[in-house]
């Protein structure tokens, strides 16, 4: 264990190291939301261009051609979202373990080597890509579910005499990029944000072997209010935070996001988890 002075000094520059990786997660963040954007835009603009033609033009020929170039747009969107999610998880995986070796050095643990569990983190990659699939009613497969059906409509509404509202119903379908673009966002906010707290958490539990280690939970400050009441909450490295939900009550978890949680408890929270070194090691309460 380092000197007193060292140790304020090793406190210090930890902090520092944690604001450094809190700044770059969200400009990651930041990044990976605009271009996700901009992905979800570009399918409706494309599905648009496929349409563009005059209502007496929409027969179910055309109809179906446009549908099958819709699903392979479709197919492609998926690709990117999924692969936007991808790499900023794996990309959250190495600021975790970036965090937890600045901890290891700072707090005499310097020669730890650090590793994410490549088996947790297949998982949850796989859980994603679920999420975004064009198929198991992923978003994407939603997405292309709606346009699909618009155009279908559009087509037997032109059949009986309806040619202009068909065409303002395709364009309402195909308006739909914001509330698309928040589901892609909430996804990304909590699956990449749970890659994250999950390997700060192995982290975590791997120091505690050789440095008294614990966990603190900080307030996103941004989402899930009631997450307030346990900012700066600390637990040691395998306890338990008391996490209160918005309904009332408390759910145990081990991280921001933890898996085992009601949804309730973890979508959309942006909360960080950190690690602290622990003066003495408390008995864990009955
Ligand atoms: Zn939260």
């Amino acid at each position: 264990m380092p000197a007193p002075r060292d140790r304020i000094t090793a406190v210090a520059e930890y902090d520092a190291m944690i604001h450094r990786v809190a700044r770059q997660r969200l400009d990651l963040q930041a990044r990976d939301m605009w271009r996700m954007r901009q992905e979800i835009g570009r399918f409706l603009r494309e599905a648009r261009t496929g349409l563009g033609l005059q209502p007496y033009q929409l027969n179910r020929e055309v109809a179906e051609r446009v549908i099958a170039g819709l699903h392979a747009q479709a197919e492609g969107l998926a690709r990117s979202l999924t692969g936007i999610v991808e790499q900023a998880s794996h990309a959250n995986a190495e600021h975790a373990l970036a965090l937890g070796h600045s901890y290891a050095q700072h707090f005499g643990a310097a020669t730890v080597r650090l590793t994410a569990d490549a088996r947790v983190l297949a998982v949850a990659l796989e859980h994603s890509a679920r999420l975004i699939s064009i198929r198991d009613g992923g978003l994407t497969s939603r997405i292309q579910r709606q346009v699909d059906s618009a155009i279908r409509r559009a087509v037997l509404s032109v059949q009986v005499g309806g040619g202009e509202g068909a065409m303002a119903e395709i364009t309402r379908a195909l308006t739909g990029v914001k509330r698309w673009s928040y589901e892609a966002e909430r996804i990304y906010r909590t699956e990449v944000g749970r890659v994250y707290s999950m390997v700060t958490d192995q982290s975590g539990q791997q120091l505690d072997q050789i440095i008294p280690t614990g966990k603190r939970w900080r307030w996103s400050r941004i989402s899930r209010e009631e997450h307030a009441q346990i900012d700066g909450q600390t637990v040691g490295a395998r306890g338990r935070f008391r996490v209160p939900l918005r309904r009332g009550g408390v759910v145990r978890m081990r991280f921001p996001r933890d898996p085992v949680a009601p949804a309730e408890a973890t979508v959309n929270c942006g909360c960080g988890v950190v690690l602290v070194p622990l003066a003495h090691r408390r008995r864990r309460a009955a």
